[in-house]
């Protein structure tokens, strides 16, 4: 265990030997991890890790062996299986195994099946849910993933399935009627049939849209455009994923919470982007 790195005083879960701890680590900015996976990069022997796991979150590991898992370009350089079942030797040779995947282990992480694999092999697990970039993304890019004025739901969707195609069983006409707000990962490389759909499903294509790519990183990049540009607009900013396209009128919320303009000496672009025409709370 390595002592560079305090945690406050707390009873704090011992990482025994032959477990696996399945851990979210937030979608990038290492301040948003979480104090039990502090905990647990203290205590693992080993930490395998995916593509969007940022280096500095590895440096906290320093007396760990480090091995990548991800898969980079759009081709799987690891298979799921592959990985799952090294999980299952390492924690038989008595590894203290800490699984690091990026946001929240269990939001289209595939962090389901890999802790349902290790039950199946009888690894004994724990899960520590992270932050996952469809919230705490958005919400670095000035985009509160709720408001009262906007949705009373949210709809997080995938762009694309294990096989990187266009899901086939995402009704896109449902998820278009059902709720203000969609939140889709994995989108970009279908943002033309995702954009085509959801128009030809009834959504304004004059609706706001945003792309938040690399979110709570230093490369993190917004482009706010609306459902009938994103295509266009995707195109002419160069943007490149990992990005988080987030649909509805919750993307004007930017224009009075971008944080990080502000924070940077930009004024707020309008005070009240939704034209409530009275202030955001009364009494
Ligand atoms: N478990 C993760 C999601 C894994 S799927 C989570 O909860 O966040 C991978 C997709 O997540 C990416 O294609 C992208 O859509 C999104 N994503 C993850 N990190 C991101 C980031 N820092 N910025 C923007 N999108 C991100």
């Amino acid at each position: 265990m390595t002592d560079s790195i305090s945690l406050p005083t707390y009873d704090w879960p011992k990482l025994e030997a032959g477990w696996v701890w399945l851990c979210g680590a937030g979608p990038g900015d290492p301040g948003l991890l979480t104090l039990h996976a502090l905990n647990a990069l203290r205590q693992a022997d080993v930490v395998i890790y995916d593509a969007l796991v940022q280096e500095a979150i590895l440096d906290w590991a320093p007396q760990a062996e480090h091995i990548y898992a991800g898969k980079r370009g759009g081709k799987p350089s690891a298979k799921q299986k592959d990985i799952s079942l090294r999980l299952v030797d390492l924690a038989r040779a008595g590894k203290r195994v800490l699984r690091l995947k990026g946001g929240d282990p269990f939001v289209f992480g595939r962090g389901g099946e890999e802790a349902q694999t290790l039950v199946q092999h009888g690894i004994p697990v724990r899960i520590i849910p992270g932050i996952s970039a469809g919230i705490g993304g958005l919400a670095y890019a000035g985009i509160p993933v709720t408001h009262r004025d906007v949705n009373q739901s949210v709809t997080f969707v995938t762009g694309h399935d294990q096989t990187g195609e266009v899901t086939s069983s995402l009704n896109w006409e449902a998820i278009s009627r059902g709720s203000q707000v969609l939140v889709i990962y994995m989108g970009m490389k279908h943002a033309e049939h995702i954009a085509g759909s959801l128009m030809a499903a009834g959504r304004a294509a004059d609706e706001p849209v945003a792309v938040v790519c690399e979110a709570t990183t230093a490369n993190q990049a917004v482009l706010e455009t609306t459902l009938g540009n994103l295509v266009a607009d995707i195109a002419a900013s160069g943007l490149a994923p990992p990005a988080i396209i987030c649909v509805g009128r919750s993307v004007l919320m930017r224009q009075v919470l971008d944080w990080q303009g502000m924070a940077a000496g930009e004024p707020p672009r309008d005070l009240d982007p939704l034209k409530r025409g009275k202030p955001a709370e009364r009494a």
